[in-house]
């Protein structure tokens, strides 16, 4: 484990930093002949082979000549820190022993992302707009892009491609179906224009059908006449 590789403010005493790891302290321990301080992590491989030596100056240890130091394990935990993600946007500094406490909230932590898409390198204040269906996580659940045609379909944001690929009769039959609604209500249209958007819409979807046969039916006669009828109605009224 050895000692706490924190970003201290302001220099660090030579004092407070452990002959092995050369890390501040954590947990020290001092041995009682010598004097020598020593995280408790890292002396213990030591301790745990006897016989066992200092090793600063090679004096024989035992267990028992060895007990923990607790004022400097005071003074280490209260020296000053600041966040892991300071060169990440978080400005807090505080004592080193209130550090595990901010990062449990620290906004600029990276976590996993919570539809396990992969990433672990979200900052926490960043996971909700990753996972919106504006968001770039291929694991968010989005709407079918044709949702405004009237298709229901919400899915895997990866999934989607397939779904419109499977679904392409399934998008021109709702676009028809729209169509005929809105030319049901060519006085409204005529009379604010709201509802041409769909209609670019309905181009939008022409490109995207895969077979010569779909297009052949969205290039028939009537549809034409519709499209080619509801854009210049539209065009008198901006
Ligand atoms: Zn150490
Ligand atoms: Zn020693
Ligand atoms: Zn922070
Ligand atoms: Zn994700
Ligand atoms: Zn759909």
């Amino acid at each position: 484990m050895g000692g706490y590789d924190a970003d201290f403010v302001g220099p660090i005493s030579a004092d407070y930093l452990c002959p092995i790891c050369q890390l501040a302290f954590r947990d020290p321990v001092q041995t009682r002949d010598c004097g020598h301080r020593f995280c408790e992590s890292c002396l213990e491989p030591i301790l745990r082979k006897p016989p066992a030596f200092c090793p600063i100056d090679r004096r024989t240890l035992t267990r028992e000549k060895v007990y923990p130091d607790r004022a400097c394990k005071r003074t280490v935990l209260s020296l000053t820190v600041k966040c892991y993600n300071s060169g990440n946007e978080c400005d807090w500094t505080g004592e080193l022993i209130n550090l595990p406490t901010h990062l449990e909230n620290c906004k600029r932590v990276p976590i996993k992302c919570v539809n396990n898409c992969g990433r672990t390198d979200i900052p926490r204040d960043q996971m909700s707009t990753h996972v919106d269906v504006d968001g770039d996580c291929p694991l968010a659940i989005v709407p079918c892009q044709y949702t405004d045609i009237g298709c229901k379909f919400k899915g895997r944001r990866n999934e989607m491609e397939k779904h419109i690929q499977d679904n392409t009769q399934v998008h021109l039959d709702l676009a028809h179906v729209r169509i005929r609604e809105l030319e049901q209500r060519q006085e409204y249209v005529c009379t604010n224009g709201k509802f041409l958007w769909k209609i670019s819409n309905y181009s939008q979807l022409f490109q995207q059908s895969a077979t010569k046969k779909e297009k052949e039916k969205l290039c028939s006669p009537p549809f034409l006449h519709r499209t080619v009828w509801l854009q210049a109605k539209s065009r008198g009224f901006p």
